[in-house]
C-alpha cells in the first residue's frame, strides 16, 4: 500500500516536463542526512487509483507528466498506479518515478513508466545536478533504458 504525503507541480525534476509531483510516505530507507525524514513516517491516508486519478484529473491541462516520489515499500503498487494513469491520459501524459533503491525492483515493468529515477541519497555527493552524483535518471525506451543523467546538469540548480 502507498501512503499519500502531499503534492506539488514541478519543473525540474524531468526534462522538458512540467510535473505533477505526488509524495509517498513511508520511505523504507535511512539515508544519512535524510533529506525528508517525514516521508520515511509509515502515516497518511492510502494513495489509491481513485485517489490518484481524481488528483491527476484536476491538473491535466497543466502538466505534462505524473510522478511517484518514493513508494519503495510497494513498488508493484507505483506500476500499478501509473499505468492507470497511462490508460486514462494515453501518450500525451508521461509518467516518472523517484526511487531510493540503487537497483530496479523485481518484476520491473518498463511499460508503466517514461522516466525512472535510482540511487539512494547521498549528500556528499549532491543531487542529479550535480557532476558527482550516484544517482540516475532513465527514459525508458523500447531498446531499455537509457541514462539520460548528464541532461539533468545542464539544466539551473
Ligand atoms: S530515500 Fe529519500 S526519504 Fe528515504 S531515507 Fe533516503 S533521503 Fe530520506
Amino acid at each position: 500500500m502507498l501512503r499519500y504525503a502531499g503534492h506539488d507541480v514541478v519543473f525540474q525534476e524531468f526534462p522538458d516536463e512540467v510535473t505533477l509531483a505526488v509524495n509517498l510516505a513511508g520511505c523504507p530507507h535511512r539515508c544519512p542526512g535524510c533529506h525528508s525524514p517525514w516521508l520515511r513516517r509509515d502515516e497518511g491516508d492510502e494513495l489509491d487509483e481513485a485517489r490518484l486519478l481524481a488528483l491527476a484529473e484536476s491538473y491535466r491541462d497543466a502538466v505534462t507528466c505524473v510522478a511517484l516520489m518514493g513508494g519503495d515499500a510497494d513498488p508493484q503498487a507505483v506500476a500499478r498506479l501509473l499505468t492507470a494513469v497511462r490508460e486514462r491520459f494515453g501518450p500525451r501524459m508521461h509518467t516518472g518515478w523517484y526511487s531510493g533503491s540503487d537497483a530496479l525492483p523485481p518484476g520491473f515493468r518498463p511499460e508503466a513508466f517514461t522516466y525512472v529515477k535510482l540511487g539512494a541519497w547521498r549528500a556528499e555527493l549532491g543531487p542529479l545536478t550535480s557532476p558527482a552524483t550516484n544517482q540516475r535518471l532513465y527514459r525508458v525506451t523500447p531498446r531499455g533504458l537509457e541514462d539520460i543523467t548528464p541532461l539533468m546538469r545542464r539544466r539551473p540548480v
